[in-house]
Parts: C-alpha cells; sequence; structure tokens
C-alpha cells in the first residue's frame, strides 16, 4: 500500500490542503486519506523541488536474490572456495586431511583441531578455504538452495580405479555449476597406477586436459604419501587468480550456513562462509529464519577472535535457534531490525512448511479411516546431531503399515522450539525430540496448541510406538 496524502504531507512538510492541490492542478482528484501511487508521490516531490526515494522496510528485504552493488574501488582480491568431489574411496577424506595437517604446521600454533566444516591455509601467502564436506551431495544441497559459495571444484579420481559412477555426476554437477575444474588424479603410488589411462578417461567427460590443449589442469597426487599436493595447492592458486575473485572487506557481512548444530554448552553454533564484507564479534545478524548478535566468533583453528573478512569459515554463538546448511545470513544495523527480520522470516518459513503439508482435522482423519483412504501421521523431529535427525528420518519414512503414511514435514537439528510447536499446531503433527528438550516456554506452548511431544533416545523403541500407534489407529473398536 502507497503512502497517503495525510502521511505525505507531514514528510514533506506541507499542508495536505497544498498536496490535495497540487494533484488537483495535475488533474487528480484526491483526499486526505488517499492512498498515492509512486508516481503521484514523485510529483508531488518534482513541485517542491525534494528529492524523493523510497525505502523498502527492512523485513521485505529478500537477501536470497540481494544484488551486491560495491564500489569498485572498494574491491580487493578474496581467497578461493574449495570443494573436493569424486567417488568414494577416491581418496577425498586422505587428500582434506593431509592438506590440513601438512599446511597448519606452517608458522601457525594450534593447528587446526577441531573440524568445523571448512578450513583455510595458507600458500606462499595466498590463502585457499576448503569446505570439509567432500562430495557432490552437499554441494548439490547448497546449490540447490541457492548457497553457490564454491569457487573452483577439485574432481578426484583414483589412478588405480578410474572414473566411476560418482566421478561421472560430480563432473556433471561441477559443469552444472559452471565452476572451473581441477582433476587430482590420486593415488599414484599404487603400484596398478596408470594415471595416463585415467588422464584419458576424464578427458572423454568433457575435461579436456591443458597439456592436450585443453582447459583443465590435471595434478598427478597421492594424498596419503603426499606427492604432488604442493604442485595441486599451486595450481589452484593459479586457477584462482584467473578467476579474479574479488570483494569488499568494508561492507556489513553476508554470506551463507555451512553447518548448524546445538552444543550442549554453548547453544546453537553455526558455522559461516563470509561472502563478502566482514564479520564482527557483536554484529547484529539473521542467519536463515534465525536471528541474533554474534558473540563468539571462532576460526577453524579454535581461536577467538574480533572479526573476519570474505572467504573466511568462522564459527558463531549468538544465534536464536540452529539454521539448516546453506540458510543464508546477513548482517544488519542493528539489533532490532535484526529481530523484525528475522522475525519474519521464521513466521514466512512456517508458513511456507505449513502450505506444503496437507493439513488434516480429526473429522476428516475419521472420514478417511471409515472410507479406507490413507491416513497421514505427521512428524516433526527435532534431534542434537545432523546424523541423527537424518537417520531418524529415514526410519520413520520407512515404517510400513498399511493404510497408513508417514510423513516427516521437518527434520532439523535443535531443541524443540516454538516454531516447532506451531508448525505441529497447523499441520496436526506429533513432534518427537532425539537428545533435546523442550524448555517451559515451549511446554506451555505445546499444551496451549495440545500438540504431543515425545523424548527419545533409541531410534527403534520410536519406530515400536509409532508402528503400535498406528495399527492401533487403523483398527478402531467399533
Ligand atoms: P573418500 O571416500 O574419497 O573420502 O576416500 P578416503 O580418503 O577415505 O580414502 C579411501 C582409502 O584410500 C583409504 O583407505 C585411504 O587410506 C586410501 N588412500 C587415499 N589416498 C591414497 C593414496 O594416495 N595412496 C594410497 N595408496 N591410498 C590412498
Amino acid at each position: 500500500e502507497g503512502i497517503t496524502v495525510d502521511e505525505l504531507s507531514q514528510k514533506i512538510g506541507q499542508t495536505p490542503a497544498n498536496v490535495i492541490k497540487v494533484l488537483f492542478m495535475l488533474g487528480t482528484m484526491v483526499t486526505i486519506n488517499s492512498s498515492l501511487n509512486d508516481e503521484q508521490v514523485e510529483l508531488i516531490c518534482m513541485e517542491y523541488g525534494l528529492e524523493c526515494k523510497k525505502v523498502v522496510p527492512v523485513s521485505e528485504v529478500n537477501f536470497e536474490d540481494l544484488e551486491v552493488v560495491d564500489d569498485p574501488k572498494d574491491l580487493v582480491p578474496r581467497p578461493p572456495v574449495i570443494t573436493i568431489m569424486g567417488h568414494v574411496d577416491h581418496g577425498k577424506t586422505t587428500l582434506l586431511d593431509h592438506i590440513r595437517k601438512s599446511r597448519v604446521a606452517e608458522g601457525e600454533f594450534g593447528g587446526i583441531t577441531q573440524h568445523i566444516g571448512a578450513y583455510q591455509v595458507s600458500v606462499k601467502g595466498k590463502k585457499i578455504t576448503f569446505l570439509d564436506t567432500p562430495g557432490h551431495e552437499a554441494f548439490t544441497a547448497m546449490r540447490a538452495r541457492g548457497a553457490m559459495i564454491t569457487d573452483i571444484v577439485i574432481i578426484v579420481v583414483a589412478a588405480d580405479d578410474g572414473v566411476m559412477p560418482q566421478t561421472r555426476e560430480a563432473v556433471d554437477h561441477a559443469l552444472a555449476a559452471n565452476v572451473p575444474i581441477i582433476v587430482a588424479i590420486n593415488k599414484i603410488d599404487k603400484p596398478g597406477a596408470d594415471p595416463q589411462r585415467i588422464m584419458t578417461e576424464v578427458s572423454e567427460l568433457g575435461l579436456m586436459p591443458e597439456e592436450w590443449g585443453g582447459d583443465v589442469p590435471y595434478v598427478n597426487i597421492s594424498a596419503k604419501k603426499g606427492i604432488g599436493i604442493d604442485e595441486l595447492l599451486e595450481t589452484v592458486t593459479v586457477v584462482a587468480e584467473l578467476a579474479e575473485l574479488k570483494a569488499n572487506p568494508k561492507r556489513m557481512a553476508y554470506g551463507s550456513v555451512i553447518e548448524g548444530r546445538l552444543d550442549k554448552g554453548r547453544g546453537p553454533v553455526a558455522t559461516l562462509l563470509i561472502q563478502n564484507g566482514t564479520l564482527r564479534s557483536g554484529n547484529p545478524i539473521v542467519v536463515g529464519a534465525t536471528y541474533g548478535r554474534v558473540r563468539q566468533l571462532v576460526d577453524d583453528r579454535g581461536r577467538e577472535i574480533k572479526s573476519a573478512g570474505p572467504a573466511t569459515p568462522v564459527e558463531i554463538t549468538g544465534l536464536n535457534d540452529v539454521p539448516e546448511a546453506g540458510d543464508k545470513f546477513m548482517v544488519f544495523e542493528t539489533e532490532r531490525e535484526a529481530r523484525h527480520v528475522g522475525e519474519e522470516r521464521a513466521q514466512k518459513k512456517i508458513e511456507e512448511e505449513r502450505n506444503s503439508t496437507s493439513a488434516m482435522s480429526l473429522d476428516d482423519l475419521f472420514s478417511q479411516m471409515k472410507s479406507g483412504e490413507v491416513v497421514d501421521l505427521n512428524i516433526i523431529v527435532k534431534a542434537d546431531v545432523n546424523g541423527t535427525a537424518e537417520a531418524v528420518k529415514s526410519s520413520l519414512e520407512k515404517i510400513d503399515v498399511e493404510g497408513a503414511r508417514v510423513n516427516v514435514i521437518r527434520s532439523t537439528v535443535g531443541a524443540i522450539s516454538e516454531s516447532d510447536i506451531l508448525l505441529a499446531s497447523a499441520s496436526k503433527a506429533i513432534i518427537y525430540g532425539f537428545n533435546v528438550r523442550p524448555d517451559a516456554n515451549v511446554r506451555r506452548k505445546a499444551d496451549e496448541e495440545g500438540v504431543e511431544i515425545r523424548l527419545h533416545q533409541v531410534i527403534y523403541k520410536m519406530v515400536e510406538e509409532i508402528e503400535a500407534a498406528m495399527k492401533g489407529m487403523l483398527a478402531p473398536e467399533m
């Protein structure tokens, strides 16, 4: 809705009568309460020699599609962000571990002891950021959520094995994402290794080697023995330089979530990759559908820091809830704005989830049962760690009771929150908590809304309980 004549006149310091008169002269009849369109506002501003600018309410800032305009003179080179992909057992984890271990000794203390989902190393004074979750699943999940954070993909192919199904998939995903690719032919230390044959095989996937006139660098390595790793890293820096990656450290930070988890002592913890700007401790921040103030800022060496620039992975605390991998984050000027935007986004998320489920009333349930229709049991899963949430979800989805269907409508890491209760209430779902429990406020809310919360520590017990309930549900005593 546009601004009214009354509001506009106050803003520009004119009487409403004057504003009405101006519009009348221009051929439009309005009253003091009429709302004006942008064009009319502009005409009035012109009449009084004012410059008018429409202010978009912060709650409408859709930072998923944020188009960033940085002054070119503020842009400086930033480190590249690398994802390692390839077939299972071809050595992705070994490579990530080797780089982490061998590089951090270089004059740094502590070492990268903790896994925060990403780490940064230095190669001849140039930084490189590695995402620590190898494989194309995570890469593609992020991309599907619009979080295109990878600048360069390293495809690992074992020299004693060659192109395998996941190698093809990885290449497809990397090509689809249009990111530069480097091929690392691994395990060249093995007796049966035949790098030349591998090069031929991989080139057939559309990755023409540089030495054959193409534009894809191939490097022979042994992740286990540490052979060729320096060359691989130098190749990364060369490819990164060609890509001319830049960012503006002067702006407020935004970026993506790499990992979210609930820490027993510290509460919600998120690993963020800063894509642009500088993140500082104390910054008001919105992350996905949650918000807060950056309390602790910790780097990949576990050191507490005050600020971090573009392409740096950091772990933060101070959020209200646990965000999901691929969520976007953005810093706001004030905590009020952050809270406002965060709450709007949480509300929107609930609505979206609500719309994506088919809520069912008890009456519907009865008639469905009578008519022999399939009964839906909606479930929300909250767990303390990602692995558990996924395991619970997949066990539940396997439950097979005739005439009933289990829908896991939300499965996330974190304490049971009010937003879970709202969703459960809206979609007649039961909440299952795994090693997490609701606090007193949330319990009260659940009582108010008539939402059932069940707490478990063992997956099969939960499955048994649901199966029993479903059978009971499906065979009412008449
Ligand atoms: P991922 O599934 O791609 O992460 O593969 P891993 O890193 O777990 O490696 C699978 C197996 O290959 C492990 O037993 C590694 O020790 C072994 N491996 C990895 N790189 C090399 C290498 O360069 N040479 C040899 N001989 N073995 C390797």
